[in-house]
């Protein structure tokens, strides 16, 4: 395992080269898309690349088309230099961080979106969130053309819509998911966690607690608008300022359910001041 250094590609044709050359040694390629600012829960999805593929291949780009006006793409932690080190420790392969003309090119004007699973819940609040997504996602998968791609179920909807794409677009890529890794008392890792001050970091906490006492109530019998309006007041009382959504939905398309009646999805969104929380847990 390669410690200390990892390769840094930045460009489209020098990644082809590298992964080319991989492939026809019959070696396979795992692809873990990330935006940096790395933590335990990228890396969880590093080591399971390393553990099932060849070669690892994380990369790093912050996808200005997967961010709306005024959102934190601006701000948003980049640190390339920590995140490869790090990655190198773990034992990925290469790291492939484009410049955003290297992806989007001048005259650049495809997008990939997805009807339906693509518009609601983050869609719906995040308008144009999941095309960019699904045009970047689409993109390095092209690039890559890789085995297998890790992704988290952190951003479950997410998930669900790269499944849902490659199935359409009939893209050779096995999508594998892997579990939410959280702090101990519960909050999920993010990037975005370095935005909480002290007094929200101390609220945070309660999305996902109140996640998992909602997911009793809806499993007890509870019916679910009644539950969920519970789930929303909770919330707000432990000090979210804004909840984007709090839903109940299903597993794969992530459709809005009246009712738990089989394996479902509860995920949420909520604001502590300036930073926007997402969360989910599986149900029965
Ligand atoms: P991001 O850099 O936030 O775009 O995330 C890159 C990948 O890491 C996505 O597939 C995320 O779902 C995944 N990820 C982020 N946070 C976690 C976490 N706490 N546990 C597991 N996977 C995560």
């Amino acid at each position: 395992m390669a410690e200390g250094r990892i390769e840094i590609l930045r460009t489209v044709a020098a990644l082809r080269q590298r992964l080319g050359a991989w492939r026809a040694q019959g070696e396979s390629i795992g692809l873990v898309p990330t935006m940096g600012a790395l933590h335990e829960g990228h890396f969880s999805l590093v080591a399971r690349s390393v553990k099932e593929t060849d070669r690892t291949c994380v990369t790093l780009f912050v996808n200005p088309k997967q961010f709306g006006e005024g959102e934190d793409y601006g701000e948003y932690p980049r640190d390339e230099t920590r995140d490869a080190e790090m990655l190198a420790a773990r034992g990925a392969d290469l790291l492939f961080v484009p410049a955003v003309e290297e992806i989007y090119p001048p005259g650049f004007t495809t997008s990939v979106s997805l009807a339906g699973i693509g518009e609601r819940l983050e869609g719906a609040f995040r308008p144009g969130f999941f095309t960019g997504v699904a045009t970047v996602v689409s993109k390095l998968f092209l690039q890559a053309l890789p085995d297998k791609a890790y992704f988290g179920e952190k951003d479950y909807q997410q998930l669900c819509v790269v499944r849902r794409l490659v199935t359409d677009l009939n893209i050779p890529v096995a999508i594998e998911g892997c579990p939410i890794l959280r702090e101990s008392d519960g909050l999920a890792l993010s990037s975005r966690n370095t935005y909480l001050d002290a007094r929200e970091r101390a609220i945070a906490p309660a999305l996902h607690a109140t996640l998992v006492s909602l997911g009793e109530r809806l499993m007890d019998g509870a019916e679910t608008g009644a539950a969920i309006a519970w789930g929303t007041d909770a919330l707000l009382r432990a000090g979210f300022s804004k909840i984007d959504y709090l839903a109940l939905c299903g597993t794969q398309e992530v459709e809005p359910l009246d009712a738990l009646d089989g394996p479902a999805r509860l995920l949420a969104a909520a604001w502590l001041g300036r930073t926007r929380l997402i969360d989910n847990i599986g149900l029965g």
